[in-house]
């Protein structure tokens, strides 16, 4: 499979002109790529060492405004920088654009060059380490639901976001056919994102009119969320190259099933998958057990990573496939966490709650925590739940708002313990401002209900 480049192929491609341009790329705490585009001479010579970003970009919102409130940078701190490190493993080609390489940065300290902690890099490589203190290493896949538009993101924007048409004039859960009339797209997204090194497994309709799912295969944490960024970048970017849109937005109408990002987790010691054990009946290890007994006990704790802003919980609705429950079920989609593979040495644990809106190392490395803590206090799993877990009064509930899942996560004293008091409190305000932003807002349904009728 062609994949990543290596620094001497940068240098080699560079020379014969095939590559101009290098994007040097860190993540925000939104998931999305921010950076600047080098040209590649000066990035080989100089700028692959290190380069520079304002310390603002991870305390900013969707709009890049600078709310009040974050100790780590402020107005009254003169918004420094933040060292831009670039990951040399992670350059990879840009097939989609002429010319182009890109490369993900850590940010650092500008001063002692150390991780910057609420750095969502940062928080997804410290779970992993403390996953290798334990002698286990994670795969994990995320699967990215979207919404293709017959218009472009400019056009839709003009038009103050109204009349949203989708691609497709009906549901195409696994159809071909309306798929094909969506191959001008999902064709390139493929191939580009395989040739850019991203192992693509498929793409396929989703349940509603103009959403389609893409699968990549399993990967290192890390690595994952790497392909998740960069995935979701170039779904974005070729709809646009193609004069349509993309959406993440986990809801965009309030009758149309959202769209999700579930992630599918193993663990492994080595080459052997340590959540296997065949004497089981279900095929699942005693460290499986443990380590679903924490996601599932933690799951209201971090669910804010999961479904980070206001929409993120309109998408929560009964009868939607988006799960809401703390419990977990074998192969049933109504529980918040599915048992999949049971009885093969592919046995994983699928985590159905998340949006199509969380950022994948904030997700992956919560949920590593959680399941770090189930195995290290050797928390019990509760049998499975079948049927129809919506209609289960018994069954716990995750966070219904934003408010509310704000509130377990400025309480929970096991996130303060692994990820640390800086990084909750830094998320905790970024959470606030997110509601006291739509707090302020007047929306049309309060103008459409009450203008006459109040
Ligand atoms: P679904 O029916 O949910 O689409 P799939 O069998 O297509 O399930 O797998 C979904 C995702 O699970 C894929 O991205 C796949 O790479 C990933 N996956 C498969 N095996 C494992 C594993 N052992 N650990 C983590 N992820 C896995």
């Amino acid at each position: 499979m062609p994949g990543t480049l290596s620094f001497d192929d940068l240098k080699s491609q560079t020379a014969s002109g095939a590559i101009d341009t290098v994007l040097v790329c860190g993540v925000d705490m939104q998931g999305r790529l921010m950076g600047k585009r080098f040209h590649a001479v000066n990035f080989i010579e100089t700028s692959y060492e290190e380069t520079h970003c304002c310390n603002y970009l991870l305390a900013t919102d969707l709009e890049m405004s600078t709310p009040k409130g974050f100790a780590s940078t402020s107005w009254q701190q003169g918004y420094g920088d933040y060292v831009m490190k670039p990951d040399l493993t992670t350059i990879r080609p840009v097939p989609w654009l002429d010319g182009t390489a890109m490369v993900l940065c850590d940010l650092l300290d500008h001063h002692t060059h150390q991780p910057v902690p609420h750095s969502p890099r940062a928080i997804l490589k410290k779970q992993i380490a403390r996953l290798d203190a334990l002698g286990y290493s994670a795969a994990m896949a995320t699967e990215l639901e979207f919404f293709l538009f017959e218009k472009s993101l400019d056009e839709i924007r003009k038009g103050g976001f109204r009349d949203l048409a989708p691609i497709s004039g009906y549901n195409e859960d696994y159809h071909i056919f309306q798929t094909t009339k969506e191959e001008m797209i999902m064709r390139p997204v493929r191939n580009h994102l395989f040739a850019a090194g991203i192992p693509i497994e498929n793409s396929k309709g989703e349940a509603e009119a103009g959403q389609e799912e893409l699968n990549i295969r399993y990967a290192p944490a890390l690595d994952c969320a790497d392909h998740h960024t960069i995935a979701k970048h170039a779904i974005k970017e070729i709809a646009w190259q193609h004069g349509h849109a993309a959406s993440f937005l986990p809801k965009w109408h309030p009758d149309r099933v959202g769209s999700s990002s579930h992630v599918h987790q193993s663990l492994w010691k080595g080459d052997t998958p340590a959540f296997a054990d065949s004497a089981d009946a279900l095929g699942m290890s005693t460290l499986m057990k443990h380590y679903m007994a924490g996601l599932i006990t933690f799951a209201p704790d971090y669910t804010y990573f999961l479904a980070p802003y206001v929409n993120s919980y309109k998408r929560f609705s009964k009868g939607t496939f988006a799960p809401t429950k703390t419990v977990w079920s074998v192969d049933n989609r109504t529980a918040g966490f599915r048992l999949c593979g049971a009885g093969t040495k592919g046995v994983r644990v699928e985590c159905r709650i998340g949006g199509s809106d969380l950022n994948p190392y904030l997700a992956q490395a919560v949920m590593l925590a959680a399941g770090i803590k189930g195995i290290e206090d050797k928390m019990d799993l509760a049998p499975p739940t079948r049927g129809d877990i919506y209609q289960d009064a018994k069954a716990g509930d995750i966070p219904q708002s934003l408010i509310a899942a704000t509130a377990t996560l400025r309480n929970s004293a096991f996130l303060r313990e692994v990820l640390g008091d800086d990084v909750v409190d830094h998320y905790t305000r970024a959470a606030e401002w997110e509601q006291e932003e739509f707090d302020r807002a007047v929306t049309d349904w309060e103008i459409a209900r009450g203008f006459e009728r109040a």
